[in-house]
């Protein structure tokens, strides 16, 4: 089990508000937890209807929450730090558990999606139109209504919000802040899409002769990683569109590996995989081998609902809807570039 005293900032946060922490080792993620979004990983956990939604969401490990006496200037320094696995509730139990939870919990537990990653490449893709819920004030309104209109969001149902990209040359990630998203026009988000998947260079080991840093996989393999990483947008598309739920202020998350090798390896294991499932059920996979098996060369989820609520009867979110036929549209757009070059 992660250590949950010892949480440090989440390093490879690339959107959203500070606060975001990981646990020691990395893998666990820890939000401040918002009503909504509580909520919403509540419902998700309890309701069999979710169930293909649930595969494109980070795994929901509990809630946390602060007991005892916690001294306002070191609240870090809390002794009762108390993790509340998520148990299968039944419905009959959840308003009462979603009660209990809200009253007393500081923070959501959440699977940190870019943990199995060695070099993790990562974008952060605002959904949708409507950036106000129906809480939000006339004035918040008003001047998220003024916010969609001056970005990508009103015209496209995305905005970039900030990514992260591995140079090759330094092997460091170099951010992309979330004003770059927010200044460019909607003709120009496919300048924003080649910048976060760029056709590599091999980097030369001569020192001396250091070109221009360089990132990026090399084509052969960034195209199969490009094609399956739209088709699984596809999918999130297809899924969500079954669901009647409005997502104000939720991203697309994507990750994929820079380090060559293991992008490489991984995404042959990946379409070698798919090839197996197709011919034969899959074998009972015995646990220690799959264990030991490197991260996946990528992932596609769905993340941040402070803002989500669930609208039974009133159809599928449209502007969401538009902002993944935009993504698929910008991945297919730069597959051909790539193709053609
Ligand atoms: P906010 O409400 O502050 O926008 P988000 O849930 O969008 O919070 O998280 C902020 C950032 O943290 C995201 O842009 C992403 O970089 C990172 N992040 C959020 N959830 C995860 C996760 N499950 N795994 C990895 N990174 C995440
Ligand atoms: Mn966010």
């Amino acid at each position: 089990m992660s250590d949950l005293t010892n949480t440090q900032a989440l390093a490879t946060q690339v959107g959203g508000h500070a606060g975001v922490t990981t646990t020691e080792d990395g893998s666990l993620l820890i939000k401040p937890a918002l009503p909504r979004e509580l909520e919403f990983y509540q419902k998700l956990q309890g309701d069999s209807a979710l169930d293909e939604l649930r595969a494109f969401i980070p795994n929901f490990i509990g809630t946390l929450r602060l007991e005892g006496q916690v001294d306002p200037a070191h609240p870090d320094l809390a002794e009762g730090i108390v993790l509340q696995q998520t148990a299968a509730t039944d419905q009959k139990d959840m308003s009462l558990f979603l009660f209990l939870s809200m009253s007393f919990v500081n923070s959501i537990v959440l699977e940190n999606l870019s943990y199995p990653f060695l070099k993790p490449n990562i974008l952060d893709i605002k959904l949708g139109t409507i950036l106000y819920d129906e809480t939000a004030d006339e004035e918040k309104v008003a001047r998220m209504i003024k916010t969609a209109r001056e970005t990508t969001s009103l015209e496209t149902g995305v905005r970039l919000t900030g990514f992260q990209v591995y140079d090759n040359v330094t092997s460091l990630p170099v951010n992309t802040p979330k004003s770059y998203g927010k200044s460019i026009r909607a003709d120009q988000l496919g300048e924003g899409i080649a910048k976060f998947f760029p056709v590599g260079t091999p980097v030369p080991t001569d020192a001396a002769a250091v070109p221009a840093p360089s990132s990026g996989l090399p084509r052969e393999t960034l195209v199969p990683i490009l094609r399956a990483i739209r088709d699984e947008v596809a999918l999130v598309r297809e899924v969500f569109s079954e669901i009647e739920m409005r997502m104000v202020g939720g991203s697309l998350l994507v990750i994929y590996e820079a380090d060559w090798a293991r992008a490489e390896e991984g995404i042959k294991r990946y379409l070698a995989d798919d090839d197996e499932e197709e011919e034969e059920e899959e074998e009972a996979d015995d646990e220690e081998n799959a264990s030991k098996r490197p991260g996946p060369p990528f992932v596609v989820k769905l993340i941040d609902f402070a803002h989500t609520r669930f609208v039974p009867g009133q159809g599928p979110d449209e502007g969401v809807l538009l902002g993944m036929d935009t993504v698929l549209k910008l991945l297919d757009a730069r597959l051909k570039d790539i193709e053609a070059s």
